[in-house]
């Protein structure tokens, strides 16, 4: 099965539980269960919440939001065009945040790394940033023959 599709919203704090939720009924079709549908769902709040936080700094601006499923894994693309990343290697680490004193625990990169399959951050300084992840829903199941 093969579906897609793509969606834009304000860079606001309400659109992170639209985020998440639009996510989570596009991969209803796949049959995830509790867990994998809720490993999504805060990996997409994480990354939205990314973009308004940091890429546009609470000014607010635009959240690409694109999903493509591929026989049992969902692939989600979420693009800011916000600040940009100075150095992504340095930012994916654990711990590792530029506004401490907001009280954010720099763990936003790794929760999306451990609860993804596949995880890959590209940005450009003044251009945006984009996250991509991947996830193959039932693969620690059985098939039944
Ligand atoms: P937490 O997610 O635990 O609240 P955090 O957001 O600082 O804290 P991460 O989500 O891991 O932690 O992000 C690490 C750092 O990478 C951020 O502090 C910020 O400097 C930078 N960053 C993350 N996403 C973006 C983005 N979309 N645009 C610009 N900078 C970003
Ligand atoms: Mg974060």
């Amino acid at each position: 099965m093969t579906n897609h599709m793509r969606l834009e919203c304000d860079a606001i704090s309400e659109n992170e539980l639209f985020a998440r939720n639009a996510v989570a009924l596009f991969v209803l079709p796949l049959g995830p269960d509790v867990s994998e549908l809720s490993d999504i769902k805060t990996a997409v709040s994480e990354a939205v919440t990314n973009c308004i936080v940091h890429a546009y700094r609470g000014q607010g601006g635009t959240i690409g939001l694109e999903c493509t499923l591929e026989e049992r894994t969902i692939h989600i693309k979420i693009t800011d065009k916000g600040r940009g990343i100075p150095d992504v290697e340095q930012a994916i680490q654990p711990f590792y945040t530029t506004l401490p004193d907001e009280e954010r625990s720099g763990m936003g990169f790794t929760i999306m790394q451990t609860f993804m399959s596949d995880f890959k951050v590209e940005s450009a300084l003044g251009v945006g940033t984009t996250v991509f992840m991947s996830k193959a829903i039932g693969a620690g199941k059985k098939e039944n023959a």
